[in-house]
């Protein structure tokens, strides 16, 4: 039988559970509002409507969360009367840019309002200025289509089909990074609507914190409507390339691989690699390093930097185009193609500095812990890779103006990357990506070589709470006095459930 004191404690979790759910207004009251306001058929899509699927639709499944209704705003004016809306009526909602977020509620929400970007994916270039103008639904493929008859380009996504929104707020690694730091050091200035539905414009003289804030603090702050961007040259020709080596390489492919995160980086800032071992399928595994060169590539006559994974010091290479003598776009349409769309997916991330025999540590690890615990099936990818982030690339990120992210010494961004086909699946791979992520930690840590920052753009939910903090202390501090000044009633905290979110 129940104690009084029982029934007491049930009462009073009840009162506290009812009182969370009246926090928030109904989802279809804020749907009919909304439609209220914007009456017809162009704006706001209820399930009914046909083209619910396609704004539903992510690049991986394992993000989709159904919405109440989606809002399709066409211009700044309707998303300052949307947020206005939702924050006087407590109505939750999510903002999706191109929807690559793999984590599901990121970019989505279960049954609140979807405010989908997508319609506003305009570009524009002053020559003026020298700044590109983007709109915050737009998608890299378009943005680079749109300048290259300017002869310039921007810092954006490696694989084209990825929407600026969450890509710049997130941080942005481009082909340009080791040269020309964070994409988003490269923002000039951003439109943004605010919690009260206010616009602003925040650049290095206007609301300098703000900017600076969001460079990192992905949608802690309002809803970007305009990045203005830096431009860089576009004259010349750009190159992709895949090397893969097999496994009796390895060690030769590691050793190459710590020198260029160790310095060789600097040499030459026009290279760019990711380093990177893969497990496909049943197939056997390989190293494979991505590559990319912001002008000529000779492979009988590379740059310097890139010898060693030509001329046999790591041995059997094959190598494989996936941008000849092309441009930013052809190389990165041609990564949108190779990785494709539609298999369910997710990331996770740490940082390091780079050490040999750490490396061989955790790739050994990685190793052990796919082959032994994965039920490896068709569909299934996994893949370990890491780049480096060098001393060039943090004093452009310092040059132009600073960031949140809080990096002052170089270190290497490390990744894993899974793909697989089954939703029956998710557990087993979620978990093991969790449980290598944890050793990975430990084994770094212990080498004493554990770097604090975990990339935003690619973190997991299980890391929800901990993106932000590891900046370090004083950008937390500094995001937190934004917040306070230009979000005081946490609009984007309380209302908007999914991302990564600045600690109270
Ligand atoms: C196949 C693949 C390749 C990738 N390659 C790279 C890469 O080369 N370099 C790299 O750095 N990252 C890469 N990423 C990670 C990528 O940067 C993130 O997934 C990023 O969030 C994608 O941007 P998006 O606009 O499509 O995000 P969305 O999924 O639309 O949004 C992500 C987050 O940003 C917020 N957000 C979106 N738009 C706005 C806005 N306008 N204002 C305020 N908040 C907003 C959303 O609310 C959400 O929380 C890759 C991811 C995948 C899946």
């Amino acid at each position: 039988m129940l104690s009084y004191k029982s029934i007491l404690l049930y009462s009073s979790l009840v009162l506290q559970a009812q009182a969370t759910v009246l926090q928030f207004t109904n989802p279809n009251i804020c749907c009919a509002l909304l439609h209220s306001k914007f009456p017809g058929h162009s704006k706001v899509f209820s399930s009914l409507a046909p083209q619910y699927d396609d704004l539903t639709f992510y690049w991986t499944p394992t993000a989709q969360v159904l919405p109440r209704c989606v809002f399709t705003p066409h211009n700044t004016n309707d998303v300052k009367k949307a947020v206005k809306l939702f924050a006087r009526r407590n109505c939750q909602f999510a903002v999706r840019s191109g929807g690559h977020s793999y984590n599901p509620g990121w970019a989505g929400i279960k049954r609140g309002v979807l405010i989908s970007l997508g319609n506003m994916n305009h570009t524009s270039y002053s020559t003026h200025t020298g700044l590109a103008t983007v709109e915050g639904g737009s998608r890299w493929t378009d943005v680079y289509g749109a300048l290259l008859p300017y002869n310039v380009t921007v810092l954006g996504g490696r694989n084209s089909d990825l929407g600026v929104g969450g890509y710049l707020t997130g941080g942005g690694i481009s082909f340009y990074a080791n040269k020309e730091g964070w994409a988003a050091d490269n923002i000039a200035s951003v439109e943004i609507v605010l919690g009260n539905g206010t616009v602003i414009n925040a650049d290095r003289t206007h609301h300098s914190d703000l900017l600076r804030s969001i460079k990192g603090g992905s949608n802690n702050f309002g809803i970007i409507t305009k990045f203005r961007l830096m431009t860089v040259d576009a004259t010349g020709i750009f190159n992709g390339w895949y090397m893969r080596y097999p496994l009796a390489s390895t060690d030769a492919y590691l050793a190459a691989a710590e020198s260029y995160c160790n310095g060789g980086v600097d040499t030459d800032t026009k290279s760019h690699i990711i380093f990177s071992a893969s497990i496909v399928g049943t197939n056997p595994m390989t190293n494979v390093a991505l590559m990319a060169y912001d002008g000529v590539l000779d492979p009988l006559s590379p740059p310097t930097v890139l010898e060693p994974f030509f001329d046999g010091t790591v041995a059997n290479a094959t190598f494989q185009w996936f941008a000849p003598n092309g441009t930013i776009k052809s190389a990165t349409d041609g990564l949108r193609d190779a990785q494709g769309s539609g298999n369910r997916y997710t990331m996770t991330t740490v940082s390091i500095q780079v050490e040999l025999s750490l490396l061989k540590k955790l790739r050994a690890a990685w190793l052990e812990m796919t082959t032994h615990n994965l039920r490896i099936t068709p569909g299934f990818l996994v893949q370990f890779a890491f780049q480096p982030v060098g001393a060039t690339w943090i004093a452009a990120s310092e040059a132009k103006g600073g960031n949140s992210m809080g990096i002052t010494e170089p270190l290497a961004v490390m990744w894993i990357q899974l793909r697989w086909d089954s939703k029956d699946d998710d557990n087993t791979m979620l978990q093991y990506s969790r449980r290598l992520i944890r050793r990975f930690e430990r084994i770094a840590s212990r080498a004493g070589k554990l770097a604090n920052f975990r990339y935003l753009n690619y973190g997991d939910r299980f890391h929800k709470d901990d993106i932000i903090p590891s900046y370090g202390s004083g950008s937390v501090t500094r995001l937190q006095n934004t917040k306070a000044l230009y979000d005081p009633q946490n609009v984007f905290g309380r209302l908007v459930p999914g991302g990564f979110k600045i600690p109270e």
